[in-house]
């Protein structure tokens, strides 16, 4: 689907499988993150940006890469179509581009005449020429040219399917440079001393390709992309596709450093001597695999593509199985197609299985000959299987079509409907498990755990902490300061320990900022579900680990804790910051005519519950997991910098919960701005399903103090307003004089941060709060 997502006839949700809901449905962990390597010997994955992930058996299905882009210029100034995710924030660009200056000319090659390169030139061409069409312009400013080294298009196809292929792109007017072998690509050299080409290296362009969706907005969002007048393109302004255009925000600014060559003029320098200029170019050529899995000791083809036998299993490595386009069959090497990878599916899930549970591993031997149905980017389509071949008409495309929508609707619409069952059905099978300190998990795991937890920092102040075991920790507290304590426990709202570890200590620690703290010390209290112990040992690790960490960011260490086996993941801590207590900022203390701050956007709680019921989209999740991972530390010393008169933290009672806390004893009330509120990615789509949170109704029960709560009720967004928050935003007042200058600091890091209201004197007898929308 994805030239037709290209040539603008799907969505990005029609053609991509959502993982976290079907991981969350397969009753699987996700962990989104990139492998870089594995450790054979220990047996672990070794991940870009999480701590290894340990396994028994793996299954690799990471796909493939073009290759040749060895070839000189071809990193730093060619597109790859793999990995689609990072093609797809360059197309994003490209058509944002087009769409923003119309009368410009722009210039695209394509690299490769095989199926891919091809429905990728049609696809290209035929979504670039409805934008030039809609902006009343010449389809001709679209110059498309199709570099491929052999004398015919789709070598692997039958003769006809190639000679009508190039037919049809010659009479849309693609260039075709048929038998020349690019062997360079370079910088025009008009752009190539110039100084901007030195942003070249960017997050962009290295191999951070995870991104899915979040890389699209980045780039979209990249002003400096937008206003380059070399490129000659005017202002960019969103896409059709409004979906991605509405999560635009939370990243904005990240990449305003970066400009990638990529989309600057470069010179195609065939073997022949032929020179093609071109603004942007593609690279679709023979797949290659991914360099680490042969260092891992791995046994590989001559691509480095992992050797598998019948069973879809590594030959040199036994726990090891692969498919897909990673994987070549031994004795059954096939082209790298889709339609393979598809049928592995259920023989590599039932030997997983066997392999698990013992059992003789079953065969599978893929078919020979394989049908491909090429769109043409006009809604037809060319059918090409063994020596025949039909088309281009459109009933082939509508097949192709039903094909394709008909594959992925199986992993739409997933409930979680008899889940919970066979999650009980187990517990009934499971042996009996202790109560009391009988519950504790093994103390060998916890010394295993401790012994591996990386302490970052040493305090003085610490007496007797985990280094030191005793039966308490023991600290100091200067005799200026006063000892600052919070708590704070929660059941795994992600199951992945590592960052329920980090979100746990951010928000326990956020009380301690909204105080005016310093974080000094922790205690960990961790309930680890019943496993082996090896397991128990890998979940505490990864959970303390990510509490550590952000402990340690913010100077605090970890002392000890306790350990408890259960039904489910859950982690709490304690937090100690010290404070010089005529510098404690407390949650009451708001004057009339102060301005009402809130520092992050609002959302988890019904974001978590509709991911519960696989209603949330998984990028909505990851969004709200990364504002989660933000520490409010800087924010709260920015507002005590700018003045701040009262300061708490949002979380389980929400944006009024917490405000009316505020309010309490005060001679003042709140006028609130409802369409000032950020909100998180997916919350007006969760909230317009009517999903809240199970503490949602009690916290709804503090409309009463709202004045004009019958009007604001009406307004959609108005639940949000008693969401709860987990690792939610500084809620502070500042005095007006200082609001714009503290708003202004406070977005260089919390981007979205606004301002929200305003406090008012309160006339005797009236609610509160007041809602302005
Ligand atoms: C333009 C184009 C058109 C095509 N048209 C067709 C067609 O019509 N019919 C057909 O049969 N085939 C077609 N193909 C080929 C088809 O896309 C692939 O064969 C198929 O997607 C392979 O499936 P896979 O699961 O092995 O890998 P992929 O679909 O590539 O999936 C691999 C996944 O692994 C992830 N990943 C990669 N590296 C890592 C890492 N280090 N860590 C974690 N995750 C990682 C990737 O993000 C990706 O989501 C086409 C390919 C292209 C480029």
């Amino acid at each position: 689907m994805l030239p037709g997502y290209v040539a603008g006839l799907y969505n990005f949700d029609q053609c991509h499988i959502d993982l976290r809901p079907l991981a969350k449905f397969a009753g699987a962990r996700i962990f989104v993150d990139r492998a870089i390597g594995l450790d054979l010997e220990k047996n672990q994955i070794l991940c870009a940006n999480r701590p290894p992930v340990n396994f028994d058996l793996l299954s690799i299905d990471i796909g493939s890469t073009p290759a040749s882009l060895t070839v000189p210029g071809a990193t730093e100034y060619a597109i790859g179509v793999k990995p689609i995710s990072k093609f797809l924030t360059y197309w994003h660009h490209i058509t944002t581009m087009v769409s923003a200056s119309p009368t410009q000319k722009m210039r695209i090659g394509i690299v490769g005449g095989g199926a891919g390169g091809v429905e990728l030139a049609f696809a290209v061409q035929s979504h670039l020429h409805q934008i030039y069409r809609d902006a009343k312009q010449p389809t001709d400013n679209l110059e498309l040219h199709l570099f491929q080294r052999g004398t015919r298009l789709l070598p692997e196809r039958h003769r006809w399917v190639g000679k009508e292929v190039e037919k049809i792109l010659k009479s849309r007017g693609v260039v075709l440079h048929l038998e020349e072998n690019v062997g360079e690509v370079a910088a025009h050299s008009d752009f190539a001393t110039d100084a901007r080409m030195n942003y070249g290296k960017t997050q962009l362009t290295s191999d951070s390709d995870l991104g899915t969706e979040e890389n699209v907005r980045e780039v979209a969002a990249h002003s400096d992309f937008a206003t380059d007048a070399r490129m000659n393109y005017g202002k960019a302004k969103p896409t059709s596709d409004s979906d991605l255009g509405s999560d635009v925000g939370m990243n904005d600014r990240k990449n305003q450093q970066n400009t990638p060559n990529i989309l600057t003029p470069k010179i195609i320098n065939c073997d022949s001597g032929l020179e093609v200029e071109c603004d942007i170019l593609f690279w679709v050529t023979q797949a290659s695999a991914a360099p680490w899995l042969q260092k891992a000791g791995l046994a590989t083809d001559a691509r480095g593509f992992i050797l598998v036998n019948e069973k879809l299993q590594s030959i040199s490595h036994s726990q090891v199985f692969a498919a897909g386009d990673v994987a070549t069959m031994v004795n059954h090497s096939r082209p790298k197609a889709g339609v393979f990878a598809v049928r592995q599916g259920k023989p590599l899930f039932e030997n997983l299985q066997r392999a698990l549970l013992g059992k003789p591993l079953k065969s599978f031997i893929p078919q020979k000959k394989f049908l491909i149905l090429i769109g043409t980017g006009d809604e037809r389509a060319i059918a090409s299987r063994d020596r025949i071949g039909v088309g281009p008409h459109q009933f082939l495309w509508r097949w192709k079509d039903r094909i394709d929508r008909k594959f992925m609707d199986k992993f739409s619409n997933l409930t979680m409907e008899g889940k919970k069952q066979n999650i009980e059905g187990k517990r009934q099978d499971s042996p009996m498990h202790c109560a009391g300190c009988g519950a504790k998990v093994g103390s060998r795991v916890l010394e295993n755990v401790l012994h591996k937890i990386p302490q970052k920092i040493q305090r003085d102040d610490i007496l007797i902490g985990i280094d030191t075991p005793d039966d308490a920790a023991v600290v100091r507290v200067p005799t200026d300061k006063v000892m600052v304590q919070t708590i704070d426990y929660f059941r795994g709202l992600v199951d992945d320990p590592y960052l329920l570890g980090k979100i746990t200590a951010n928000h326990c620690l956020s009380d301690l900022f909204a105080m005016g703290a310093t974080p000094q010390s922790g205690l960990a209290i961790a309930t680890i579900p019943y496993a082996a112990p090896t397991k128990q040992e890998d979940s505490l690790y990864q959970l303390l680990l990510g509490a550590t960490q952000v402990l340690n960011q913010a100077g605090a260490v970890l002392m000890g804790g306790h350990t408890t086996e259960g039904e489910e993941l859950a982690f709490g801590l304690t937090c100690n910051g010290l404070a010089s207590p005529e510098k404690l900022l407390h949650n009451r203390g708001m004057q009339p005519g102060d301005v009402l701050i809130l520092t992050k956007p609002l959302g988890t709680g019904t974001l978590f519950a509709a991911d519960m019921r696989l209603k949330a989209r998984g990028r909505w999740i990851e969004s709200a997991i990364k504002s989660m991972l933000v520490s409010n530390q800087n924010s709260a010393e920015l507002l005590l910098e700018y003045g701040a008169t009262a300061c708490t933290d949002v979380t389980g009672f929400g944006l009024v919960g917490h405000l009316l806390e505020m309010l309490k004893g005060q001679k003042v009330g709140v006028e609130l701005n409802m369409e000032a509120i950020p909100m998180l990615p997916g919350v007006a789509e969760t909230l317009e399903q009517d999903i809240f949170s199970s503490l949602y109704p009690e916290n709804l029960q503090l409309s009463a103090s709202i004045q004009n709560r019958e009007q604001a009720s009406l307004h959609p967004l108005y639940p949000l307003l008693f969401d709860p928050q987990t690792s939610g935003g500084l809620l502070a007042t500042v005095p007006a004089e200082s609001a714009s200058a503290c708003l202004n600091a406070l977005q260089q890091e919390y981007h979205e941060s606004r301002v929200i209201g305003r406090v008012l004197l309160l006339d005797t007898g009236m609610l509160p709060i007041k809602i302005n929308f």
